[in-house]
């Protein structure tokens, strides 16, 4: 239907660089790229090899996902990034930062240069993987403290309470509500109670290790996990947290008002079958704290549930 003229302008204008690359990496022929927002001029490339081009590492790669598409003879979808310094030979004036692909690679029936060989299609999805980076981080957070959000946090304390089954690796969780918060709000208004809100999460931020989670668990509410911690350390943090927050001054509008918290403390038990059965117990023993006058961390400790770690 197209003269081989009208053909070759065809595959010239594709704006995704298609490569014809043989099993043993030669870049055979190229076409198409044209969409200079994304990829440089590749011609330079026909009659290299990969291993001309790209660093041992990464010219490795390629070389097998090319294998991997011959074995199957179906198209492999492959995802890697590329910096305009991981290529030797190309224009000095193109993009130098971290560039994502798709590569849909297709086994060609018919050699070339009497070798097997593939068509690679390279798609930029530099900004598909920013965009849903960027929607993940917005899916995890609380907006206004930053910290995680509920959904986040279940999910973390799944995955730890799966760790703490099979290693028995002592886990500790505090659950903690701002004391009277009904009242700030009412006396010195709600954006007030929002900057104590603000103000108890960056303490935690403070007071936390990286391997740490901490979560806003609800309206005035708060939840942090300890992995690798034994109650007795968990509550050494949980004091000086509850010291702090008694300590500062949160609320701009106020000299005399101090938010102060209440927590229920608690470890991962042998007993539990569910990370649920944490929460439960860290509540109840939130609730004593709230009954006992407040300002303060209740923690299985004292009443001696505290059992050993499962072998
Ligand atoms: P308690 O010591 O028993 O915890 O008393 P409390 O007054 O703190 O009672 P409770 O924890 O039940 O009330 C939480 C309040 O937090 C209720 C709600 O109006 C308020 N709140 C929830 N989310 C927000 C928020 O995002 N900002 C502000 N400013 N207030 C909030
Ligand atoms: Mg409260």
């Amino acid at each position: 239907m197209f003269s081989p003229e009208h053909m070759a302008a065809i595959l010239k204008a594709l704006p995704d660089p298609v490569f014809i690359l043989t099993r043993s990496g030669r870049y055979a022929a190229i076409y198409g790229g044209t969409d200079a927002r994304y990829y440089h001029d590749g011609s330079s490339l026909v009659g290299q090899r990969i291993s001309d081009v790209l660093h041992q590492d990464k010219a490795e790669w390629f070389l097998q996902e090319i294998d991997k598409a011959l074995q199957s003879r179906k198209l492999h979808i492959v995802e890697y990034g590329l910096a305009g310094s991981d290529v030797k030979g190309l224009p000095a004036d193109g993009p130098n930062y971290v560039i994502w692909f798709e590569g849909r690679v297709q086994a060609l029936d018919f050699p070339v240069d009497g070798e097997e060989a593939v068509l690679w299609v390279a798609s930029n999805i530099t900004g598909r993987n920013e965009l849903e980076s960027k929607l993940r981080v917005l899916s995890e957070t609380d907006s206004l403290t930053g910290l995680l959000n509920r959904r986040r946090f279940m999910e973390a304390l799944e995955e730890q309470f799966a760790l703490y089954f099979r290693h028995g690796t002592p886990t500790s969780l505090l659950l903690f509500d701002i004391d009277d918060f009904k009242s700030i709000n009412d006396e010195y208004g709600h954006p007030c109670g929002d900057q104590v809100i603000v103000g108890i999460a960056e303490l935690c931020r403070a007071e936390l290790r990286q391997i740490d989670f901490a979560a806003r668990f609800g309206g005035d509410e708060f939840v942090l996990l300890f992995p690798h911690t034994p109650i007795d350390q968990a509550l050494q943090v949980a004091e000086r947290l509850r010291e702090r927050v008694a300590g500062a001054k949160l609320c701009p509008v106020s000299t005399t008002r101090q938010g102060t918290i209440s927590g229920g403390l608690s470890e991962f038990l042998p007993s539990d079958r569910a990370a649920d059965e944490v929460i439960s117990r860290a509540d109840r023993l939130l609730y004593q704290a709230k009954r006992s006058g407040r300002n303060q961390i209740v923690h299985n400790l004292s009443d001696g549930k505290v059992s050993a770690v499962p072998a």
